[in-house]
């Protein structure tokens, strides 16, 4: 058994989660407010966290705890976690791996066909009695077209397999870490291809790769200016994926037809982001794993990880396995 008894919730999660902690004997405690100060007065005798998106654990925040063993976050993303002082710390931390894939697959799929059908503008006139702007402004079809993928994970191969599914779309991929063999499942419908041979053939981009220091403003002026004036990208990754004053520029002076964006460089958004008097984009706030199903899939995934590491399991989503080689975890269950 890992000594876990006291979980800290920085934000609510679902009852679901709580009461699978409360199930498992642990006391749980919710912070009054996500605000660092806060959270850290709270860290004190706490053995576990379970993290939502709102509040970044640093360094400094997680020297605040005397006994912190598990990070347990409810999504795949871990950016807003220090990581490598994690490890240092002697602190794992996880993810929910896969839970939110099919939501995200969704939104993005979503995004798509509204930029493409013109929904957003559709429905605009419609209120304002302009019924005929259904012979002024045709809207596209995603069938028959070329689906541009960068980062070609869980998510990026799930929207891959939809689109070619339901619209035929030809399908383009860029990503250079996936080994061979995973590349060969792929073989026969999607084509691996350089960055800029995507950006340039594609009618749709969807960025579906992690934030990391290699990836911030990994698609910046130069991709969107290889992309084709009718060609729309989509983003819900992460923010710091895509040069937000590039996509802005992009935007203003029509060199792509459109943008979908569900996170952002700096969220929430700031009241003057340029981002929101565009009529060629669609904004939604980091919203495309927070469906009904998937915030229940996701809070109890995290919550489960926390009992199975108190009861000696090793969980699935471990984001820093090096750190069970340290001396706290040694000899801990079968861990
Ligand atoms: P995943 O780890 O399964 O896939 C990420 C893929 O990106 C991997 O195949 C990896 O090889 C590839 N990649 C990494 N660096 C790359 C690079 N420089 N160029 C091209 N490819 C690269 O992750 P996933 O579950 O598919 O999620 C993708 C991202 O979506 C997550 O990292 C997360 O940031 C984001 N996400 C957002 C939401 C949301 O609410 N909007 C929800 C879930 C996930």
């Amino acid at each position: 058994m890992i000594p876990i008894k006291h979980i800290l919730l920085p934000q609510p999660v679902e009852e679901e989660a709580v009461a699978l902690l409360k199930k498992a004997h642990l006391e749980v405690v919710l912070a009054p407010d996500k605000k660092p100060e806060t959270v850290a007065s709270l860290l004190k005798g706490k053995q576990a966290v379970v993290l939502r998106t709102g509040i970044t654990f640093t360094r400094e925040l997680m020297s605040r705890a005397d006994d912190l063993w598990v990070i347990s976050r409810t999504g795949a993303g871990v950016d807003n976690v220090d990581v490598p002082a994690a490890t240092e710390l002697g602190i794992v931390v996880t993810c929910v791996p896969g839970a939110n894939t099919i939501s995200v697959v969704e939104q993005a799929l979503a995004l798509i066909l509204a930029l493409m059908k013109q929904l957003p503008l559709m429905d605009r006139e419609v209120r304002r009695d302009n019924f005929d702007i259904r012979y002024k402004n045709l809207p596209s079809d995603l069938n028959g077209k070329t689906l541009g993928v960068v980062g070609l994970g869980r998510i990026g191969s799930e929207l891959a397999r939809a689109c070619q599914h339901c619209f035929s779309t030809r399908i383009l991929a860029y990503d250079p870490y996936l080994s061979q063999e995973v590349r060969t499942r792929f073989q026969g419908w999607i084509e691996f291809c350089d960055m800029e041979r995507l950006f340039r053939e594609s009618d749709v981009i969807s960025l579906h790769i992690p934030l990391l220091p290699s990836t911030r403003h990994l698609i910046g002026a130069r991709e969107l200016g290889w992309m084709k004036p009718d060609a729309i990208i989509i983003n819900t990754s992460r923010g710091g994926v895509l040069d937000e004053k590039a996509l802005i520029q992009a935007l203003k002076e029509r060199k792509i037809a459109g943008a979908g964006l569900d996170v952002f460089e700096e969220e929430p958004l700031d009241k003057e982001n340029p981002l929101k008097t565009l009529d060629n984009v669609i904004l939604t706030p980091h919203s495309a794993a927070l469906t009904k199903e998937c915030v229940v899939r996701l809070a109890l995934g995290a919550a489960q990880t926390i009992v199975d590491i108190l009861h000696g399991k090793k969980p699935e989503g471990i984001v820093n396995p090096e750190v069970l080689t340290q001396a706290r975890w040694k000899g801990l269950g079968s861990i």
